[in-house]
């Protein structure tokens, strides 16, 4: 039997296969050693409490069923047809690069116009904006290449589920080189505070997402 779960866990359980193996056959009321294995789907913060600070995990369970790799998303971007229609999309923000490659998807054949630079350049205008205070109206923190999204650290993303599917953005990041983990454990953080508390041990930072119970296997 495979079962979604949702558990709050405490910082210091939530990078431990074994205590999040307890709490999620607590949950769902079996043995741990009923529990085969676990993709973990979601992890996020809830801050809320000035007291505690919790992580919510969002967990598929494999009870007493063999486990397996989730799915993959598959994505083809196709060298498109030499007389195919085309379509001018203005500004390679998120916006414009997400609608370039579902342009290619469609066989449609995107042009790009952007007005500021290259990521490589931006940071020199960058720099120099830090420096004397001067904004190049063309290239800035929001304007160039990636447009506002190339300096954003990732942590955050949309609550929204009514405008698509974050899912198959995540796996979009993951064909073109993410790791697996980014396609599980983006972090929604529901009220910020005391960061300095929430950092995971050094050596749980590579956890994969996904963890088979070889222990319990039987
Ligand atoms: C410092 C910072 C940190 C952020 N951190 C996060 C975060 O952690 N998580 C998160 O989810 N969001 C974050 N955001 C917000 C996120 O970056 C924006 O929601 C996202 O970039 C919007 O994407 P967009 O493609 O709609 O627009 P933009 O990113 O603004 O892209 C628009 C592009 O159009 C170009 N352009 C504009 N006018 C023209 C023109 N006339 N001709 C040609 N090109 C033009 C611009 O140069 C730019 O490249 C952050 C934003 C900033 C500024």
């Amino acid at each position: 039997m495979i079962q979604q779960v949702s558990l709050k866990v405490l910082p210091q359980e939530a990078f431990s296969d074994t205590a999040i193996t307890k709490h999620a056959a607590t949950s769902l009321g079996v043995k741990s050693k009923d529990i085969i294995g676990f993709h973990l789907l979601k992890r996020s913060i809830d801050a809320r409490s000035r007291q505690q600070v919790y992580y919510v995990l969002t967990l598929q369970v494999f009870v007493n069923e063999p486990f397996h790799d989730r799915p993959h998303l598959s994505f083809r971007y196709d060298a498109l047809k030499i007389n195919a229609p085309a379509a001018i999309i203005i500004g390679a923000g998120p916006a414009g690069l997400f609608a370039a490659l579902r342009m290619i998807e469609l066989g449609i054949k995107p042009i790009v116009l952007e007005r500021g630079k290259d990521v490589r350049s931006r940071r020199r205008d960058l720099a120099s904006l830090n420096k004397t205070g001067v904004v190049n109206p063309d290239s800035n923190y929001c304007f160039g290449e990636g447009g506002a999204g190339t300096y954003s650290d990732g942590k955050l993303y949309t609550r929204s589920n009514k405008r698509g599917d974050i899912n198959r953005i995540l796996h979009i990041f993951c064909h073109f080189g993410a790791t697996e983990k980014s396609c599980t454990t983006l972090i929604h953080i529901s009220a910020p505070t005391n960061f300095h508390t929430l950092s995971p041990p050094c050596e749980n930072k590579s956890k994969p997402a996904a963890v088979k119970c070889t222990s319990n296997k039987r």
